[in-house]
């Protein structure tokens, strides 16, 4: 698996790239986002770890410019605390999903090992469903049945879900599940997270006091279980 890492900060880099070898990842890395776009046209990589504020060419307009070419590898966008309103733009330019620094690296990881994940099912490696319990979802027909019968989930309700299995392993916080499942025009707040996490158990969990696969993570947020 080739990553390419499109970072400025000298110590992020190694870091980063450090980790990454070691988890067995092959990585490349480049300090501007002009020299990342370049690279990430002229060869192949499994995924993309792009910051959003680099020299010469920003993170937007990277993840642009390589959507606008049909270039579908994945893009983990890196942004700095209070960079609100440029996470979702990142999102709507196509990049699948980011992290705000600082963050930990086991986090790091857990994200880049679901967007490898769900690239690999789109690219047709895997099934357009999951299981877990005697629950069983339909990604396509955006179904959900539990033992033989069909639940009925609002629409928000399926996304949300459909965001925490994909992203499985990792733990969201309250804002990021806001920001990438309901995205800014409805002006919810994390209490509305709490509440659709709880309807989400009522209607998944064995028993939704004491949740198996839609966790809380005290002091961060949620996760499903991996
Ligand atoms: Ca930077």
């Amino acid at each position: 698996m080739k990553i390419l890492l499109v970072e400025d900060e000298e110590g992020l880099i190694l870091t980063l790239t450090d980790r990454l070898v070691s988890e067995g990842f092959e990585v490349a890395s480049v300090r501007d986002g002009k020299a990342g776009f370049e690279l990430a046209s002229s060869e192949n990589f499994d995924l993309i770890i792009l910051d959003l504020m680099l020299p010469k060419m920003n993170g937007f307009d990277v993840c642009r410019d390589l959507r606008r070419n049909e270039d579908q590898t994945p893009i983990l966008m890196l942004t700095a605390k209070g960079e609100t309103i440029d996470k979702v733009l990142g999102l709507k330019l196509g990049a699948d999903d980011y992290l705000t620094k600082p963050f930990e690296v086991m986090e790091l990881l857990a994200r880049i090992e679901a967007l490898l994940r769900r690239s690999s099912v789109n690219n047709g490696h895997s099934e357009h469903g999951f299981r877990f319990g005697n629950v069983a979802i339909d990604f396509r027909r955006a179904e959900v049945k539990k033992g033989s019968m069909a639940l009925e989930l609002s629409a928000m309700e399926f996304k949300l879900l459909q965001y925490l299995v994909e992203n499985r392993g990792a733990v969201h916080t309250r804002d990021h599940l806001l920001d990438a499942v309901w995205g800014y025009d409805a002006m919810p707040t994390t209490r509305t997270v709490d509440v659709h996490i709880a309807w989400l158990r009522q209607k998944l969990e064995e028993n939704p006091k004491h949740p198996q696969f839609i966790q809380t993570v005290h002091g961060f947020g949620y996760k499903f279980a991996a």
